[in-house]
């Protein structure tokens, strides 16, 4: 394993009461895999991050990065690891050449080694026509993809990645996965938080599913389609009438309680084995005399797999608890800090540097 926490706890004081943003979160990484750590707002994503990257310490519990205790040796762990955060750490007036620069002189690489390494990384991300552009310029995938750059700077042995491509559209979040994917073939072991089922899918090897602060969940994703039911059967009728005798139907076939629409026409149920549950449910339904307008499968959803597994959805608009009694830092103070501890370096640095 290069990544072994055991018994992470973390609680902030509100004003409102303490808040237990880890409740004893165990989790393990092998080496040169993708762990998807997935989960709702407020579930403890980022502060497993945090924990992980040395930038908050945990109350109690245990955690080693390629052999490294995080607690005791930071600074060691700094040198192994590159975070890529919620909000891309880039400098807006810099352009993307001179902002990887910037982190690679923050790492102490040197003038030419710096601008060398920056280099290779537009290469590598196809920024060659935006490289000398001022981020401001950039779009949301631009950004997103100089600050994971700009994490792997120093070639990291562990790449920490917190929603790497939430707020990018589809286009721009497939790219983003084409390069991680290319990243971990050539053997960089990738912790990855995300809200998005299907980043998971694409890129985790397992994932973890947290609420609540603590692991609720852990398997393949096909592992935990299956655990909530491998498939959804829908079907819509052509008479609202129906909508009992129907109901009975897909219950037969069901691993747990259909669910009706409100207008009675739109019936739902979790299954084990899609295709034959379908043959059997459509068998059944016409020998009941039961018309439809519609009927098929489909897979589990994010929400499909939060509901089952914690009672509640996956309410993407949840809000943070942001009654906290310490003075929050703006979102690009945050990510000041964390790439300028990331480069063990003090933040006003990053300022002397520019
Ligand atoms: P998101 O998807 O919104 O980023 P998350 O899963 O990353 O959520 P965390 O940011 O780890 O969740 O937060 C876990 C819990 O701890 C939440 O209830 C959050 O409000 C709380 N929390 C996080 N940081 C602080 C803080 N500095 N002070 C008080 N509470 C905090």
């Amino acid at each position: 394993m290069i990544i072994e926490a055991q018994g992470l706890t973390k609680t902030y004081q509100s004003k409102s009461g303490p808040v237990h943003a880890l409740a004893g979160l165990d989790l393990q990484v092998p080496r040169g895999t993708v762990k998807a750590l997935l989960g709702p707002n407020g579930a403890g994503k980022t502060t497993v991050v945090k924990m992980l990257t040395t930038l908050i310490r945990p109350d109690a519990g245990t955690a080693v990065i390629d052999g490294i205790d995080v607690v005791r040796q930071p600074k060691s762990v700094r040198r192994i690891i590159g975070v890529s955060g919620q909000y891309a750490a880039v400098d807006e007036n810099l352009t993307g050449f001179e902002n990887l620069e910037m982190v690679g002189r923050l790492y102490h690489l040197g003038g030419a080694a710096a601008r060398k390494r920056a280099q290779e990384l537009i290469d590598l991300f196809e920024l060659t026509a935006a490289g000398n552009r001022p981020v401001k310029g950039f779009s949301g995938g631009m950004r997103r993809r100089i600050d994971l750059a700009g994490a792997l700077v120093i070639n990291p042995k562990v790449l920490f990645l917190d929603e790497p491509t939430t707020g990018l559209d589809p286009r721009s979040r497939i790219a983003l996965w084409d390069v991680i994917k290319r990243l971990v073939a050539d053997g960089t072991t990738v912790l990855l938080t995300t809200q998005y089922l299907e980043e998971a899918d694409q890129l985790a090897d397992d994932i973890v599913v947290i609420d609540d602060g603590r692991v609720i969940a852990e398997g393949t994703s096909d592992q935990l389609k299956a655990q909530i039911g491998g498939h959804r059967v829908v079907v819509a009728l052509v008479d609202s009438a129906d909508s009992g005798a129907a109901r009975d139907v897909l219950a037969r076939y069901g691993s747990s309680a259909p669910s009706v629409s409100t207008d009675g026409r739109g019936i739902e149920v979790a299954v084990t084995d899609g295709p034959t549950a379908l043959q059997n449910m459509l068998a059944d339904l016409r020998a009941a005399q039961i018309n439809l307008h519609d009927a098929g499968m489909r897979r589990p959803t994010l929400d499909d797999v939060f509901l089952r597994l914690t009672g509640h959805k996956a309410d993407l608009s949840a809000t943070d608890d942001d009654s906290d009694s310490t003075p929050k830092l703006s979102k690009r103070a945050q990510a000041r800090r964390a790439q300028a501890s990331a480069a063990n370096t003090d933040p006003s640095d990053l300022e002397k540097v520019k």
